[in-house]
């Protein structure tokens, strides 16, 4: 981060925690004004939390600020809200058996913790840069009584795609949700600048690892089982400065449609979430320019970014037995813009 840097709004620096200390931690980042002196059940935050913390969500501009990749969440400035204190669950994946990659941070996180606390063991992959903000992450599904799996490694690798798979399913003692979220995003101006390399290393994570983890996973559902993969926004409304991401977005679109049409007979669902700009460590990380950083989220009709927590209940209503119909779809969280 920048030394000279000055915060635009000190309020906003209530959401900034430190890493260490999992639960106990990520309560501290949190406003003080949602932290309410109740007595929940471990992992159980009081309702109307939620609620609260939503209102107070930072709005740009945000100050400058880059992490090497893949960044961490426990560094970013605010802190993103992955739902820690506040995700409140009520049964609906009892008994679930989760795979979640990028489970680390971000997006996936915040499936994760919902996941847990709605009564789901869940195994999470990541990079090993990112074990400070696994290890909290592993806490926080051991918090909610669940069994938490680590399963770090690097997914543009197919051999590694399958061993995780195999791990995953022996850990777990099987598996029933299949969360494709792990993602690269590294913003380029112009085409000309654009690698080969840079080029392939988007496609890999985004689409070849979606499809070699998802080729190991099917063999091991069954009926009544399901596949998310975080999509985007860019799929359908791409920026000039992501080129290669959003054209590996618009096919995880398409490879979700089409492997829902394949499995549907077994009785295997298969649906997609597109998010809108969300505060992660992709987007500090290498994902924005410093100038795109500061203004992030105010084209949204909500003015501000999501936070991941925003995403927690598409997840939890796509893989839940309710939604049993629902397969072939492309849920939008996406702040009012650019939805499917
Ligand atoms: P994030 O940085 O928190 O999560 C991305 C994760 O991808 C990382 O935590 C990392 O564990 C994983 N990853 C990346 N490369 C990997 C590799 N080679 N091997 C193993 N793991 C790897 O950021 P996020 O924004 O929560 O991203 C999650 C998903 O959401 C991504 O697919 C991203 O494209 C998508 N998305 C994000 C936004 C946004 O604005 N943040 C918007 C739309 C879609
Ligand atoms: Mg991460």
């Amino acid at each position: 981060m920048d030394s000279n840097d000055q915060d635009p709004a000190p309020s906003r620096r209530r959401f900034v925690g430190t890493v260490a200390g999992g639960l106990a931690a990520a309560a501290a980042a949190v406003p003080a004004a949602a932290q309410q002196p109740a007595d929940p059940a471990p992992g159980q935050p009081p309702a109307g939390r939620a609620r609260e913390a939503a209102s107070r969500y930072p709005r740009p501009p945000f100050q400058n600020q880059s992490q090497p990749w893949p960044g961490l969440a426990g560094k970013m400035t605010p802190r993103p809200d992955h739902g820690e204190t506040t995700y409140r669950g009520s049964g609906r994946l009892a008994g679930r058996k989760a795979l979640v990659t990028g489970g680390d941070s971000g997006i996936g996180r915040a499936a994760v913790i919902a996941f847990a606390r709605e009564g789901a063991d869940v195994a999470i992959n990541y990079l090993p840069a990112e074990e400070a903000d696994a290890r909290e992450v592993v806490k926080l599904i051991q918090d909610a009584g669940r069994k938490a799996v680590a399963l770090p490694g690097d997914i543009r690798d197919e051999a590694f795609c399958r061993k995780l798979v195999a791990e995953a399913v022996r850990q777990l003692g099987g598996l029933d949700i299949l969360v494709n979220n792990a993602g690269r995003q590294h913003s380029t101006d112009s085409i000309l600048d654009l690698t080969t390399e840079q080029f392939d290393w988007t496609f890999k994570t985004n689409v070849y690892a979606m499809f070699w983890i998802t080729k190991a996973a099917v063999p091991h559902l069954k009926a009544g089982s399901c596949i998310i993969n975080t999509a985007s926004v860019q799929a359908y409304d791409p920026s000039p400065n992501l080129l290669d991401y959003a054209q590996t977005k618009a096919a995880e679109v398409a490879f979700t449609k089409a492997l829902a049409k394949q499995l549907g007979k077994q009785g295997i669902r298969v649906n997609a979430i597109a998010p809108g700009p969300v505060w992660t460590p992709l987007q500090v990380s290498g994902g924005q320019t410093q100038e795109n950083l500061k203004k992030f989220g105010a084209d949204s009709p909500l003015g501000r970014p999501g936070q991941p927590a925003e995403l927690a209940l598409a997840f939890v209503t796509l893989a839940a037995d309710e939604s049993s119909y629902t397969t072939g779809q492309v849920y939008g969280v996406a702040g009012g813009a650019g939805n499917p």
